[in-house]
């Protein structure tokens, strides 16, 4: 997402509801020298540490690690809960490397876009509607509203939120225009009317930005209103809220999953292994209590979790707490992001691998996001 720090704050100044959650997670220790208070998830992204400069300060590194210019376009924002995982000292920790802007950000790669899985084209804004030469106008049969995005069948996509809980360098996001996303009851209606329309539909997608970044209260609208149309089967949520903020599952979400009609599904997104401390672990357990089904997409990146030994441990961690790898994306060549590109031949040997050791259910699917497919595509 391309977000600023006020975007960010925004949810917090107006659509904060009254009673903070304490969440259900105690809360993590750190490993480096800021004490961490048991705080409610809002009060987690107040704290949240927003420079590069921050962060190494934090971490024990050099203030020069960071890139000052990288931020401009895209601020580095790291919840405390996340820099806990992060080794002190450690200028290579791989959770480190997905939120500190680098000065390899500022290269120009000749084969970065902007847009690179067509999200932009597949989305209308407004009285302008705009596709891309090799959108297929068949899997746009449906029509898309703002903020709703369709790419396959049966399944749409709603942009629910325009804020992160934090800033992955990664991130195919990061040019994606999010301040003009409708958001909030009135922003989603005309979402929720092409919804209730359109009976080819069973599954909505909540993503943004991160929709468990909007409020218990607003999310509990929301679901209940998806619930209320017959042909919604299933509920999905993308998100990386509670890898970075475990306290984000509250009771009051917990409440939304229980409640839900149409089967809940979480599609959380780990990286690495280091990621899944404790706290983590029983925020989970919580989710999966409470009725939803638990997957993990995760995103290959190099000097991240380019080796098989990362691979496995990343899914060999998810699968013992009860999370599905599901999917291992390709990078999607991002203006600015290409630095962590992973060649496709080192990627399938680490897939094989993978087959090779652990059980079916613990190797992720290796696809990468062709704009125009009618699915993910394999990458074999
Ligand atoms: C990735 C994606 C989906 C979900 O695809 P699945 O293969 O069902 O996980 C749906 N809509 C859009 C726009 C997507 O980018
Ligand atoms: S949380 Fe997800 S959408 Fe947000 S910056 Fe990270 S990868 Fe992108």
């Amino acid at each position: 997402m391309k977000g600023h720090k006020g975007q960010i704050l925004a949810a917090n100044a107006s659509s904060v509801e009254a009673t903070l959650n304490r969440g259900i997670a105690s809360l993590p220790q750190p490993s480096t020298t800021k004490p961490l208070q048991p705080v409610s998830w809002q009060q987690a992204m107040k704290a949240a540490i927003r420079s590069g400069r921050e962060l190494c300060e934090h971490l024990g590194l050099p203030p020069e690690l960071a890139c000052k210019s990288s931020e401009s376009d895209f601020p580095v924002f790291a919840p405390l809960e996340y820099v806990s995982r992060m080794q002190f000292g450690d200028a290579h920790d791989p959770l480190l490397i997905q939120v500190l802007g680098q000065s390899l950000e500022m290269q120009f790669d000749p084969a970065g876009s902007r847009d690179p899985v067509g999200d932009l084209a597949a989305r209308r804004t407004g009285d302008q509607t705009e596709f891309a030469e090799n959108f297929d106008p068949v899997l746009n049969s449906t029509e898309v509203q703002p903020g709703l995005l369709q790419k396959y069948r049966r399944r749409v996509l709603m942009i629910t939120a325009g804020a992160c809980a934090v800033h992955c360098r990664y991130c195919f996001r990061r040019h994606f225009p999010y301040e003009t996303v409708p958001k909030g009851k009135v922003g989603w209606q005309a979402a929720l009317d092409a919804i209730a329309h359109d009976h080819s539909i069973d599954e909505v997608i909540l993503s943004g930005g991160d929709p468990l970044t909007v409020t218990d209260g607003l999310l509990s609208w929301l679901v209940e209103r998806l619930n209320a149309i017959h042909h919604i089967q299933r509920i999905r949520v993308h998100t990386r809220v509670p890898v970075v903020i475990p306290q984000r599952v509250t009771p009051g979400l917990l409440k939304i999953v229980s409640r839900s009609r149409a089967a809940m599904v979480f599609v959380l997104h780990f990286n690495h292994s280091h990621e899944i401390d404790e706290h983590v672990r029983g925020a989970l357990r919580a989710l999966r209590l409470a009725g939803s089904t638990l997957l993990n997409q995760a995103v290959c990146l190099r000097d991240v979790n380019d080796s098989l030994e990362q691979q496995r441990a990343l899914c060999l961690t998810l699968v013992n707490a009860q999370v599905i790898p599901y999917y291992l994306h390709q990078l999607d060549l991002v203006q600015g992001a290409t630095h962590f590109a992973v060649d496709d031949a080192r990627v399938i040997d680490i897939v094989e691998g993978l087959r090779r050791e652990l059980p079916g259910y613990a190797v992720p699917k290796l696809v990468r996001e062709i704009a125009g497919q009618p699915s993910k595509t394999p990458v074999a």
